[in-house]
């Protein structure tokens, strides 16, 4: 594999004119490494995403794939080799989730051959690995939100690219399909050499997990490279404006981050009167 397959120059962003949603970002990918993008809402992750897969044009800047500018290659070529899953997708209502997963297929259908035996092996190994064969008949509309998201990364599995970009694919999940998802992900990096850019949001987990941690804030990255180098109270407070220690979970030796109580103002002191019509600490 060739270094730097995936990487973006210079890269400007605006919508409809409004100020520069990413700005001068320079940053390439890591082969065969789970990386992870964190920053606030609104920093511009999605945006640099993207932009990184071709589904958003630069104002100025270039994104570079194999070397050649990705905004100048032929989607299936570059379908080829990157498969992005947006944040939130919908699947068309009673869609089976093989028909979903075959979707990944796209890239390498022709006219005169829809279908190949190798798009079949291709989608059941999708689904082995994803862990959604047991569910292949069923309609995706019909799965839990685990399930489901599970089903969408073996679409983008089935599209066989070495480089695969994921928008917050453990958005609203349970945190151990959360953490279902992150060990599925980094056996993907390790195991089977795929190259992963995955937005998420929560930061203890990124730091869990990430082999390269990101960090963006105002469209710009502030901090990339180990979670050691990056997971760092000093830039927590930075990028995101958290009070938080970093601290060593004893057992994994993992960097967690615990946000700092800073009492600055109390929602209730000691002597305000609680009366059961303005405040109910009771699950109702
Ligand atoms: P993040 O993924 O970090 O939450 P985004 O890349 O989605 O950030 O958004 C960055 C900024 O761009 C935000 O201010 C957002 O409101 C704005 N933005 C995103 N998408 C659009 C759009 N389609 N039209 C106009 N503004 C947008």
């Amino acid at each position: 594999m060739s270094a730097q397959r995936l990487r973006g120059k210079s890269l400007c962003v605006s919508y409809e004119g409004r100020r520069h949603v990413l700005d001068n970002v320079d940053f390439q990918v890591a082969e065969g490494r789970l990386t992870i993008l964190l920053g606030p809402n609104g920093s511009g992750k999605s945006t640099l995403l993207k932009t990184l897969a071709r589904t958003l044009d630069p104002e100025r800047g270039q994104v570079l794939l194999d070397g050649k500018d990705i905004h100048r290659t032929p989607t299936r070529d570059v379908a080829r080799k990157l498969g992005i899953l947006p944040q939130s997708p919908t699947a068309p209502e009673g869609l089976t989730v093989r028909e979903l997963v075959g979707m990944g297929r796209f890239p390498y259908q022709r006219l005169w051959q829809q279908w190949s035996q190798e798009d079949e092996r291709a989608v059941n190994d999708a689904m082995s690995i994803a862990r959604v064969t047991e569910f292949a008949a069923r309609p995706v509309d019909a799965l839990s939100g685990g399930q489901r998201q599970r089903c969408w990364i073996a679409m983008v599995l089935a599209q066989e690219t070495e480089l695969v970009l994921l928008d917050e694919p453990t958005a609203f999940l349970d945190l151990k399909v959360q953490v279902d998802l992150l060990e599925l992900l980094v056996q993907l990096a390790h195991v089977r050499g795929r190259t992963l850019l995955v937005v998420l949001h929560d930061l203890n987990l990124a730091a869990a997990y990430a082999d390269e941690l990101v960090m963006m804030r105002q469209g710009r990255i502030e901090h990339s490279g180990s979670p050691e180098a990056v997971f760092t109270a000093a830039h927590l407070k930075q990028v995101f404006d958290l009070d938080a220690n970093v601290i060593r979970d004893p057992h994994t030796q993992r960097l967690v981050c615990v946000p700092t109580l800073t009492g600055a103002t109390p929602l209730l002191s000691a002597t305000t009167p609680v009366s059961s019509a303005s405040v109910s600490l009771s699950p109702t």
